[in-house]
């Protein structure tokens, strides 16, 4: 595969060159060399696999470029993954044993996708690292020995990190995936004032991504504060409210169990894959919220059944992934014969398009889901910041040269970032 070469070849980028998805970018200075995310090109990938056609292993995911090349890490020092997207995280698997590799969370990286896909028996079991590799978390807002700093920020992922690189002569600037408005504020702390706090005010090289600067974007994705207004007013109106979250996404649920509360429904958790979540909420705060009964899922406080649910669905807000939440009204209805839940609204939140393996068909969900009765909501909320924030982002990372990743709209980026800088120098 090659790669692009940038900053007097300082900068290697192997993927999310003018794509979506897949991001690799290598930073090699003086005898340092470092990896930024290890992505699948799920662009790649969906043209060359489906149906019955999977990959053989990841050697021919390799030699098709739908991972990295092994040359990547030859010779380099450490990996860092800024989240758990799998068009970030890619095939630990083939990390060699002598690269470091540097998560968000380790604890939550094992709760989560480790936990998940190390089982599956496809190309999924790739993604968990071999047992003896290295895998450490991240430093927030500390330089570690390779001169990296993680920064924490606002993404459709929980934790999330941008990368700093101190270099011998250049501070480089890595976003992986970011956007600028968290969802819920009590969990993640903003750009600038990180940036603050380690006393950066400009960088030599911005690696920024640019998701949100796409062409043939459908439906245009929504702000936080829109969603959080939409779904004020869906909790103040609607019987049972039903909402399917991404389960990485723990901005998202921090967010609906506070509009919850807010609205005196209690949050009931129907989805084993957001069980972590709970958790990592019950140590913040000790406003632990109840899990459905019939998922029979261990260790909660207080559990609520789907009958309850039916019967009083305007106290409550059912958390889910959609199938799970599907299957139980499906068993439910073959028991009992009629389920109606007309009045009741789901609230179907869009992962991001490009960036995932999509195991829902979503069409399927809405159609049953409107079988019960449910109104349905198809809510997209983008974890990368939008093109009108961009001036923002520019004013805080103050950025000598811009290296556009991630993104199908590159000269774009370029032309604006030209416009703001007359702005600011006016
Ligand atoms: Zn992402």
């Amino acid at each position: 595969m090659m790669a692009k070469e940038l900053y007097e070849g300082r900068l290697k980028i192997y993927g999310g060159w003018r794509e979506i998805g897949g991001n690799c970018v290598v930073v090699e200075d003086g005898d340092r060399k470092i990896v930024f995310d290890n992505g699948i090109r799920f662009q790649v990938l969906k043209r060359v696999y489906g149906g019955r056609i999977t990959p053989l292993g990841p050697l021919e995911m390799q030699r098709l470029g739908v991972i990295p090349d092994a040359e990547v890490y030859e010779d380099a020092d450490a990996l860092y993954i800024s989240h758990g997207h799998l068009d970030h995280v890619g095939l630990l698997y083939e990390v060699p044993h002598d690269v470091k590799i540097v998560v968000p969370s380790k604890r939550i990286f094992d709760a989560t996708i480790f936990e998940w896909y190390g089982n599956s028996n496809t190309w999924l079991s790739y993604v968990k690292p071999r047992g003896y590799a290295e895998v450490v978390d991240a430093e927030e807002l500390r330089e570690d020995e390779h001169g990296v700093v993680a920064v924490p920020v606002s993404h459709s992922a929980y934790p999330a990190y941008a990368y700093i690189y101190q270099g011998r002569d250049f501070v480089l600037f890595y976003s992986g995936d970011l956007r600028l408005e968290p969802l819920s504020r009590g969990l993640v702390k903003g750009l600038e004032e990180s940036l603050q706090r380690l006393g950066i005010d400009r960088v030599d090289v911005a690696v920024l991504e640019g998701t949100n600067f796409s062409r043939g974007v459908e439906n245009f994705p929504i702000t936080a504060g829109v969603f959080r207004e939409l779904m004020t007013s869906a909790l103040s109106q609607y019987e049972l409210v039903a909402v399917s979250i991404d389960p990485l996404d723990l901005e998202m649920f921090h967010a609906v169990v506070e509009l919850s509360k807010i609205s005196g429904r209690e949050v009931v958790v129907a989805s084993e894959r957001l069980l972590w979540a709970v958790e990592e909420l019950g140590e913040r705060d000790a406003s632990a919220v109840a899990l459905l009964s019939e998922m029979g899922a261990v260790a909660a406080t207080r559990y609520v059944s789907l009958e309850e649910l039916l019967r009083d669905g305007g106290g409550y807000v059912v958390v889910a992934e959609p199938v799970a939440l599907l299957e139980m009204l499906r068993k439910l209805r073959l028991w009992r014969g009629e389920v109606d839940l007309v009045g009741s609204l789901a609230v179907l939140t869009d992962p991001e398009p490009k960036e995932a393996v999509r195991e829902v068909e979503e069409e399927v969900v809405a159609r049953w889901l409107s079988m019960f009765g449910f109104q349905i909501y198809r809510l997209r909320l983008s974890g990368h910041y939008h093109p009108q924030n961009f001036s923002e982002l520019v004013r805080i990372l103050n950025p000598k040269e811009l290296v556009p990743i991630h993104t199908e709209d590159p000269a774009y980026m370029v032309k604006l970032l030209k416009k703001v800088r007359e702005k600011i120098s006016r």
